[in-house]
């Protein structure tokens, strides 16, 4: 797939969170943006899967642990096919199976129920050494927040991570420098973050979150490491093509207006 197609899924799966957190009346549309070109590369062109065949064995396994950001897998899932696009309009209602945070055992293609912060690292290290155990040649990719590093059992699962040589378990660290209560560089002590992970011993690299190219680039320079587990720190933009959402925390937890639907569908009309 080229960078352009892959760009223009992302601003798909963009224009449906604001969509469908629009018709529950409920969500994180903004913790959905800064991801949303890191979700593309992997759901449409990176990720072994089979949507016929969510259980398939042989699969990549995908831990969304900032699960709060779940309405963007969920836009993911259904337009891969796991699911029809219908089905997004039940977000957080009675009886849908989309609910505010990711639950594996009802919903095709999630691997793990997520949203409890900070444990998306040490369930990734996990289905990364069961799989190995298994011997199953395939990689375990998990995507964490900025806010959510600050949770000890992160450091503590990059610790295990290392001494196990997980060389499957590939990290994006979603460092928007926002969490649900500001500037992650005023509530904690977490930047410099890529120093952190070095220092853990994993293999680290720093990238454009938004830039599709450099995120192909990235997952395939951490394929080729095997003895080490990988962390991309990807610099990105909280509500990222949205234009009154980029950068305002305010859109952490919020939901459009149907003005402000219209708004998006007009800024991403030429880019989806
Ligand atoms: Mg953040």
């Amino acid at each position: 797939m080229t960078v352009d197609e892959l760009s223009r899924i992302a601003n798909r799966l963009r224009l449906d969170v604001v969509e469908t957190v629009h018709d529950a009346g409920d969500g994180h549309p903004g913790p959905c943006m800064s991801i949303a070109d890191i979700m593309a590369v992997l759901f449409f062109e990176e990720m072994k899967l089979d949507p016929a065949n969510p259980r398939w064995p042989e699969r990549d396994r995908f831990v969304l642990s900032k699960g709060h950001a779940c309405p963007i897998l969920y836009a993911a899932l259904a337009r891969k096919g796991y699911f029809p696009l219908e089905e997004l309009k039940g977000l957080r209602s009675l009886g849908s199976f989309l609910q505010g945070h990711p639950d594996m055992n009802k919903i095709p293609g999630v691997d793990t129920v997520s949203g409890s912060l900070g444990n998306g690292v040490a369930i990734g290290l996990g289905m990364a050494m069961g799989c190995r155990m298994q011997g199953i040649e395939n990689y375990v990719y998990a995507i964490v927040g900025d806010g959510e590093e600050e949770e000890g059992i992160i450091w503590e699962a990059a610790m295990a991570a290392a001494k196990f040589k997980a060389g499957n378990l590939i990290v994006f660290a979603d460092l928007n420098n926002h969490q649900s209560g500001g500037k992650v560089t005023e509530l904690s002590s977490l930047y410099p973050v890529a120093d952190k992970w070095n220092a853990f011993h994993w293999h680290v690299q720093e990238i454009d979150g938004h830039d599709i190219a450099q995120i192909q680039a990235a997952i395939a320079e951490a394929k080729k490491v095997t003895d080490k587990p990988s962390l991309i720190a990807c610099k990105t933009v909280k509500g990222k093509n949205i234009p009154y959402m980029e950068d305002n925390n305010a859109w952490h937890k919020r939901v459009p207006t149907d003005e402000e639907v219209e708004i998006a569908r007009e800024a991403l009309k030429d880019k989806i």
